[in-house]
């Protein structure tokens, strides 16, 4: 069954299921606008996040579901995603499309438009749904699974073995720029004596990399970052690198 239909029906059934005159002719012998049904406390799947009236297009967004409008980094296009969070435990249980994104949804909302737009860009209300509905990939919905994917990484991870024998253990980040930045002899636990030289020693520009080569210039452009697409973070590494004074910066287009 497709969201907006569901939505119609949980509306209907509140509507019609309330003992013998419905609430939506009960409000009008009240004189009030319509109520909305309260959602139902047993139901498959997830609560939705919001009840729309179809008929005259009144939103109602349900408690403890909060719906945030973000940007998908699934890939180096960055379309808009809207992601919807328990507000209890702040779990994401769900990502769409973004409506005022015009990655997401042609004709996509106005920057300016009110949030109950949005709501009612999933509707069938006025037949939105058909037209300002927003959409994400297949890889783009599954960033959910990503984000709660076991394997991902939450913390900085240390060689506890030989390269390539695939053996790390999980260090805190304190522990992590510390060492990078004053070096050492890091993997001295695993019987590796070599001193490393951290990014405080690297940073030197009086000393030649190579005097028999010195097109290479000194000792800082030992600091190489090989970046990959532009996904909105680059220009934090491109500042930093710019900052510590080496030349040797590459982007995906560097190649
Ligand atoms: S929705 Fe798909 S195409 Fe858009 S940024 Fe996410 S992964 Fe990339």
């Amino acid at each position: 069954m497709r969201r907006r239909e569901f939505l119609k029906l949980l509306l209907a059934a509140g509507i019609t299921g309330a003992g013998g005159l419905g609430l939506e002719q009960a409000a009008r012998a009240a004189g009030r606008p319509e109520p909305f049904p309260e959602l139902p406390q047993k139901q498959s799947g997830q609560k939705p996040e919001a009840l729309i009236n179809t008929k005259n297009g009144q939103v109602m967004p349900a408690a403890g579901i909060i719906m945030r409008h973000s940007a998908c980094l699934g890939c180096y296009s960055c379309c808009g995603n809207r992601v919807k969070i328990d507000a209890s435990t702040g779990e994401i249980l769900q990502v769409f499309g973004n409506p005022y994104n015009p990655l997401n949804s042609e004709p996509h909302l106005p920057y300016e438009a009110p949030l109950t737009e949005a709501y009612l860009a999933f509707s069938n209300y006025q037949g939105k749904g058909n037209t300002a509905r927003a959409t994400l990939c297949a890889r783009g919905l599954a960033t959910l699974q990503a984000h709660q994917d076991p394997m991902r990484l939450l913390v900085p991870l240390k060689r506890a073995g030989k390269r390539g024998e695939g053996k790390w253990q999980p260090i805190t980040w304190e522990e992590a720029v510390n060492e990078t930045i004053e070096g050492g002899k890091l993997f001295s636990e695993i019987g590796e004596n070599q001193e490393i030289e951290g990014l405080r020693h690297v940073r030197d520009f009086n000393t030649l990399i190579d005097p028999n080569r010195p097109e290479l210039g000194p000792k800082v452009n030992q600091l190489v970052f090989f970046g990959g697409r532009d996904d909105g973070r680059m220009v934090f590494a491109s500042r930093f690198m710019r900052a510590f004074g080496s030349i040797n910066y590459f982007t995906h287009g560097s190649t």
